[in-house]
């Protein structure tokens, strides 16, 4: 795919742009790595008055950035504008909070003194996806900065005038031009650059294949990685729940960013008990959703970012029901107009053995599996080779316990959906990726993490 701008809800290609050279290519890490040697030393005061300046111009450019991201992937207008919001707090929060996040450690042990220092490693490569293209990228440079690391983002193909707009942001804001660099390559410069002796560490949120790619080079040269990958995350919901606030949550949960969401609800779980009701619910609510164009306000449901975004999900469903899912409502591209529309859409009596049992659906599709009781709902939740976030619904004390200790994934939201907060670690087990974003653990992952020992 080359790199360009193309509107997912009219299909107009925007604006398209040369892939750096090679030569390029090599002039920007040296400029990363000639940065790093002083901007290490920066005193981090100063560095979180720079993200602190980088909030200002996100919070003050809302509008522009938000329109931006939009026409360039499709997600609803006002949301576009939320997630910008979402990137100015967590400059915020790192700007506040490195210092101590990153302060020594005294530790008592033989030595007259022994300590943990954190510093920083150097050049780290940033492998982005379109989805939240904004803050999936400032989640990742805010901790980085703030450590005294420089970054170097490859962002997804489709997304080039974001990954600009953020390298700007950031030089506008004060960093030093070589502490964060935007690199126009297609994935295929992934391993050159990962194999180069001057980048010291990668971090990828993406799919399967790419996280497995860029893991296998990172091996071979022995580099740190953090992958966020995909999740077809668990929504349960048991008798005592809550269930009108349960449903609205769900179609929430479900139609986020068009439905292109790692953390989106995609397994619904539902307790015998309640499942018709809940269903009928549902329907009613998915049927008030409005599908159109992105950027006018009262849209719930833009384009799919893709035209194959659009193909792979249409070939999921069409199979699931050939193999015997049965479809509520959807389940159809929308062939009046241009662009890549998908209604939403509801699977139900999944099968034993279906593809809608352990796929990760990445669009509007809800995926209904109804249990006789909560042995049967852990299961389920956990008969999946992903383990990201997980949402249960109840007001049962027992139930709540046993959801918290027994469901595998890397987070478990009760009564809630699962969502993301910059002061609590985000990422998941199993195929879902491992290192963690935000939080304490975040900043960690890409700092050397130094023993003192003094006699
Ligand atoms: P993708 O195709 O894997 O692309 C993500 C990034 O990886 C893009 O920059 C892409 O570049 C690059 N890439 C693709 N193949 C690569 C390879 N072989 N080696 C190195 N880099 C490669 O993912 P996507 O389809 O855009 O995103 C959807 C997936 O991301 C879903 O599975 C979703 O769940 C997951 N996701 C996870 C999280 C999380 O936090 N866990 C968050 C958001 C999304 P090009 O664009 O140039 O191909």
């Amino acid at each position: 795919m080359g790199i360009a701008t193309t509107n997912p809800a009219t299909g107009e290609v925007l604006q398209t742009f040369e892939s750096l050279s090679d030569r390029d290519l090599d002039t920007k890490i040296a400029h990363a790595q000639q940065t790093f040697l002083s901007y290490r030393a920066v005193p981090r005061v100063q560095k979180a008055v720079w993200l602190n300046r980088a909030a200002e111009i996100l919070e003050t450019e809302r509008d522009r950035f938000g329109k931006l991201m939009t026409l360039e992937m499709g997600k609803p207008l006002k949301a576009a504008i939320a997630e910008v919001e979402k990137c100015a707090s967590v400059c915020r929060y790192y700007a506040e909070n490195a210092s101590h996040l990153l302060a020594d450690v005294s530790v008592q042990t033989d030595a007259s003194h022994s300590f943990i220092r954190y510093q920083p490693l150097g050049i780290i490569l940033a492998v982005m996806p379109w989805n939240f293209p904004f803050w999936q990228v400032f989640r990742f440079a805010a901790p980085a900065l703030m450590a005294g690391n420089v970054g170097l983002l490859k962002h997804a193909s489709n997304v080039p005038q974001s990954a600009l707009a953020i390298e700007e942001i950031l030089h506008r804001a004060g960093f030093p031009t070589g502490a964060f660099q935007t690199l126009l390559v297609g994935a295929d410069k992934v391993a050159a650059i990962v194999g180069d002796d001057r980048v010291k560490a990668a971090t990828l949120t993406g799919s399967e294949p790419a996280g497995m790619s860029l893991a296998a080079t990172a091996g071979k040269h022995l580099k740190k990685v953090v992958l966020e990958l995909g999740g077809s995350d668990p929504f349960i919901v048991m008798p005592s729940a809550d269930l009108e606030t349960a449903v609205s949550t769900a179609v929430t949960a479900r139609m986020i960013n068009n439905g292109q969401s790692c953390i989106a609800a995609k397994r619904f779980i539902l307790a015998d008990a309640i499942a018709d009701e809940f269903i009928d619910r549902l329907l009613d609510k998915y049927r008030a959703l409005k599908i159109g164009d992105p950027l006018l306000p009262d849209t719930d449901i833009g384009p799919l970012a893709t035209p194959r975004i659009l193909k792979d999900l249409d070939q999921q469903v069409k199979t699931s029901v050939q193999q015997g899912a049965k479809l509520l409502i959807g389940g159809e591209p929308l062939h009046d107009r241009p662009g890549n529309f998908y209604p939403p859409t509801i699977l139900s009596e999944i099968p034993v053995g279906c593809l809608a049992e352990h796929d990760e659906f990445f669009g509007p599709v809800a995926l209904l599996f109804r249990v006789p009781d909560i042995d049967a709902a852990i299961q389920r939740a956990n008969d999946s080779p992903f383990g990201l976030g997980a949402s249960a619904w109840t007001t049962d004390p027992k139930e709540r316990d046993r959801f918290i200790e027994e469901i595998e994934s890397g987070s478990v939201f009760i009564n809630s959906m699962v969502k993301s907060d910059v002061r609590l670690p985000f990422g998941g087990i199993k195929r879902s990726g491992y290192g963690r974003e935000l939080g304490k653990e975040g900043i960690h992952e890409f700092v050397n993490i130094k023993t003192i020992w003094e006699k």
